[in-house]
């Protein structure tokens, strides 16, 4: 089966990344990033960055040229129930890297797309709470200890709507910024690295988020025009964030001073599969242009 977006056309039947299960689990993950690794080493890495507290990895992996300038920072699952961001991620570089050489309808490559990038992703910031979340606690956002990671963040810490005070499913920012082992894993990986751009993925909502009013004027004009770029992509619409919440997008403009946008993809928490296709296709060359772009104001 074939789909075809923006002239190109993709075979949509998986390889290694099964886009006909629900439940996307972090052990598919592993085999898939191990079984995707294999023969391409020129062009993709993967190690652990941090255990979470019950024995799982937090996965880095890195992927176009290992060499390169740009590097572009790409999350998923930071949210459990939101575990269909890690597929997305995952069907894509299945995609990228098995057709790194195969030219489009235009005679492009991946190699020449994501010349002078590197993508480091992490696939799947929260394996506990996607885990929990597939054994039948539907709901949960948060980790194993009830942290939302996504409000550990120093920036705007403890603020925001919906702050929960005690550990739970979601909106629990924990005791302190950067109190828990996903996030601080994330914190050192900014440090150690000085990224041009990110991108979030979340459910649901098909919208895209970004920006922050912590953000300089630079770097919200950054967000803004990545913002405009992705909708241009994908369709999803756009809506500023406004004040930190101790996410951790607030904490990536501050600290790399770069632009990120955070895609909501799907109409329902957990998407179920079924829109897997259709997320997909309008998704498919977010990367390439953003590596462009990415490369030209860089
Ligand atoms: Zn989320």
């Amino acid at each position: 089966m074939f789909f075809c977006s923006a002239g190109n056309c993709y075979a949509t039947d998986f390889i290694i990344v099964d886009v006909s299960q629900q439940l996307y689990s972090y052990e598919s993950l592993c085999e898939d990033m191990v079984l995707l690794t294999l023969g391409h080493e020129d062009i993709m890495s993967y190690e652990s960055r941090a255990i979470t507290s019950q024995g799982r990895n937090v996965w880095l992996i890195k992927f176009g040229d290992f060499q390169a300038e740009n590097k572009i920072l790409i999350t998923a699952s930071i949210h459990a129930r939101e575990y269909m961001s890690s597929q997305l991620v995952m069907r894509m570089l299945e995609e990228y890297v098995l057709n790194y050489d195969v030219p489009n309808s235009d005679g492009i490559t991946y190699r020449q797309c994501f010349a002078n990038t590197c993508f480091y992703i992490l696939p799947m910031v929260n394996p506990d709470g996607v885990t929990i979340c597939q054994n039948g606690t539907k709901s949960i956002k948060a980790n194993a200890n009830g942290v939302d990671l996504n409000r550990n963040f120093p920036l705007g810490f403890g603020d925001g709507p919906r702050v929960a005070s005690v550990p739970g499913l979601a909106y629990y920012p924990g005791v302190s910024p950067l109190s828990e082992l996903e996030t601080q894993a994330m914190a050192i990986l900014l440090n150690e690295n000085d990224f041009c751009a990110g991108i979030n993925y979340h459910s649901m909502g098909n919208i895209i988020y970004y920006g922050a009013s912590t953000n300089t004027p630079e770097v919200a004009e950054g967000c803004k025009k990545m913002a405009d770029l992705v909708h241009a992509i994908n369709g999803y619409r756009r809506e500023y964030c406004g004040n930190a919440i101790g996410s951790f997008a607030d904490y990536f403009g501050t600290v790399e001073m770069a632009p990120s946008v955070t895609i909501e993809i799907g109409t329902a928490n957990p998407v179920p599969i079924s829109q897997f296709s259709g997320i997909y296709a309008k998704n498919l060359p977010v990367w390439p242009i953003v590596a462009a772009t990415s490369s030209l104001t860089n």
